[in-house]
C-alpha cells in the first residue's frame, strides 16, 4: 500500500514554511514553488499542516479509497486473553473505548481472539460496554502466536475501518499490535497514559510520558486512520459489568494463512513470585536503593505478607540485582494501581512516580524530609526503614491475631 505526496503548484504561494519544517530535507523552491524530492521523503507528513494555503497534499495511490478518512468510524478494542480468561486490561480498555465512542456518537467494537469456546467470553465484553463483539475462535489460537494473531487482527480492522483502534500495552500488545499496524501500514503511538477526544477536530489526543518521563506529549494523528495506540494497564479504571446490557456477537473464521506460524508453544511456565502479582494486587510494599541489599527485602516481604500485598521495587533495585524486574514499579517497569501502595528507601524519581501515583493512599519512609516522594505522599513517615518496617509488621501482626 503505497502514498504519493504532492505539491499543487497553483496553490503553493511560495512562502518556503515546508522547507523549514521538512526533517529530511526533502523539499527545494525552484521557481518560487515548492518541489518535493520523492527519494528523500518518508511521508512523515510534517509538510502539510504548516503550509499555510494547504497547498501539500498526501493521498494513497490505492484506489480502493481506504485512506478515505470519513469512512473510518467507531472505536475497537482488542480483548486480550490468556488461557480462556479476558485479562483485566481489556475491561480498562472498555471502560475508555466506551468513554470515547459515546463522546464520538460511536459504536464500541470489541475483537476476541482464542480457542475453542472463546465465544462464550463475549457476553462479559458486552455487559461490560461493548456494542458489538467480533470473535475468532480455533484451536490454533488457544495460546498467542504474533504471527497468527496480528494477520486477524489486520484483517479485521481493514474490513471494519475503526477510526480508533486500542490495544493494552502488556507483554502481549507490545509484541502484537506493533506487527498489526505493519500490516494494516498505520502509525502507533505505544504505552498511553491518557485519551480523550479533541471535541473540534474528533480526533484522538494520545498521552504518554515523553523525554524519560519528563515531559507527558499528547499526540494527534491528523492524516490517517484508524489511530492507533496502547494503553498501560491499570492506568485507567476498570468499566463495571452492567446487568442486562445487549449487543452482537459475530464469530467469524481464520482463514488458513492465518493459521500458519513459524513459532509454536511448547508449554507454559508460571512466572513464580513470592507473594501476589503486583499488577493486580490492592497492597502493594515497595523498596528501593535505600533497603541497602537483597537480603534486606526480607523485611519488605514480611509487612506485604502480613497485608497480604505484593512486593515491588524501584529500578534502583532491579537494576543492583537485588529484585526480579516482575516486579519493578514505574516507567520501564510495571503500572500499579492499588489502594495502599508503601514505598520504603525510594526517593520517587519522575520515572517511578508515573508507575504509581494512581495508587489510592501512598505512604513515604524515607530518612529524608526533603525526597520528592513525600510531594505525593499521603501519609510520610519520615525514619529508617531498618527501624520504621519492622515496627509496622509488628503493629499489624498484632492486629490480625
Ligand atoms: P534513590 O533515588 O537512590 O533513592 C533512595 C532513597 O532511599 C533516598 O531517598 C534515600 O533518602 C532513602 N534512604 C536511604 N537509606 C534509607 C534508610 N535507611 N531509611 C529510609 N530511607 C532511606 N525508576 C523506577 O523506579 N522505575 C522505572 O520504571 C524507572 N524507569 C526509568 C526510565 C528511564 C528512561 C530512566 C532514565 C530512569 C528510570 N528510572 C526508573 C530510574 C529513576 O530515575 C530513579 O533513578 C530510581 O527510581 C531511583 O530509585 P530509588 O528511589 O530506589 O533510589
Ligand atoms: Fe518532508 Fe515529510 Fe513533507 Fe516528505 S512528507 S516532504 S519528508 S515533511
Ligand atoms: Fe508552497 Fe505551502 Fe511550501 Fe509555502 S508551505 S512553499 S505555500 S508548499
Amino acid at each position: 500500500m503505497k502514498e504519493k505526496i504532492e505539491v499543487i503548484k497553483d496553490i503553493c504561494i511560495g512562502c518556503t514554511i515546508c522547507v523549514k519544517n521538512c526533517p529530511f530535507d526533502a523539499i527545494k523552491m525552484e521557481e518560487k514553488k515548492a518541489i518535493i524530492d520523492l527519494e528523500k521523503c518518508t511521508l512523515c507528513g510534517a509538510c502539510v499542516p504548516v503550509c499555510p494555503p494547504k497547498a501539500i497534499v498526501i493521498q494513497e495511490k490505492k484506489a480502493d479509497g481506504t485512506r478515505d478518512l470519513t469512512k473510518y468510524k467507531g472505536v475497537m478494542i482488542f480483548a486480550e486473553q490468556k488461557r480462556g480468561d479476558i485479562q483485566s486490561v481489556s475491561f480498562e480498555l472498555l471502560g475508555k473505548g466506551r468513554e470515547l465512542a459515546d463522546k464520538l456518537g460511536e459504536k464500541l467494537i470489541a475483537i476476541l481472539i482464542g480457542g475453542k469456546d472463546i465465544a462464550d467470553q463475549a457476553k462479559e465484553l458486552i455487559s461490560r460496554g461493548a456494542d458489538k463483539v467480533i470473535v475468532v475462535e480455533n484451536e490454533k489460537l488457544e495460546a498467542f502466536l504474533d504471527e497468527s494473531y496480528s494477520k486477524i487482527l489486520g484483517r479485521i480492522i481493514s474490513q471494519e475501518k475503526p477510526a480508533i483502534f486500542l490495544a493494552g500495552a502488556t507483554a502481549i500488545g507490545r509484541s502484537l499490535i506493533p506487527r498489526t499496524a505493519v500490516e494494516i501500514y498505520a502509525g502507533l503511538t505505544a504505552d498511553c497514559t491518557s485519551l480523550d477526544i479533541d471535541p473540534e477536530t474528533r480526533e484522538l489526543q494520545q498521552t504518554r510520558p515523553a523525554f524519560g518521563g519528563n515531559i507527558m506529549a499528547t499526540i494527534l494523528t491528523p492524516n490517517h486512520r484508524p489511530q492507533m495506540a496502547t494503553v498501560r494497564h491499570k492506568v485507567m479504571k476498570e468499566a463495571e459489568p452492567q446487568d442486562g446490557r445487549k449487543g452482537e456477537v459475530i464469530i467469524i473464521e481464520a482463514l488458513s494463512n492465518e493459521l500458519i506460524n513459524r513459532t509454536k508453544v511448547e508449554k507454559f511456565v508460571e512466572e513464580e513470585e513470592s507473594t501476589v502479582n503486583i499488577s493486580e494486587a490492592d497492597i502493594i510494599v515497595s523498596g528501593g536503593r535505600g533497603m541497602k541489599g537483597p537480603e534486606n527485602f526480607k523485611i519488605i516481604e514480611d509487612l506485604a505478607l502480613e497485608l497480604g500485598g505484593a512486593v515491588g521495587s524501584s529500578r534502583a533495585a532491579v537494576d543492583a540485582g537485588w529484585m526480579p524486574y516482575s516486579h519493578q514499579v514505574g516507567q520501564t517497569g510495571k503500572t500499579v494501581q492499588p489502594k495502599v501502595y508503601i514505598a520504603c528507601g525510594i526517593s520517587g524519581a519522575i520515572q517511578h512516580q508515573v508507575g504509581m501515583r494512581s495508587a489510592d493512599i501512598i505512604v513515604a519512609i524515607n530518612k529524608d524530609p526533603h525526597a520528592p516522594i513525600f510531594e505525593i505522599a499521603d501519609y510520610g513517615i519520615v525514619g529508617d526503614v531498618f527501624e520504621v518496617v519492622p515496627k509496622l509488621t509488628k503493629k499489624f501482626q498484632a492486629l490480625n491475631k
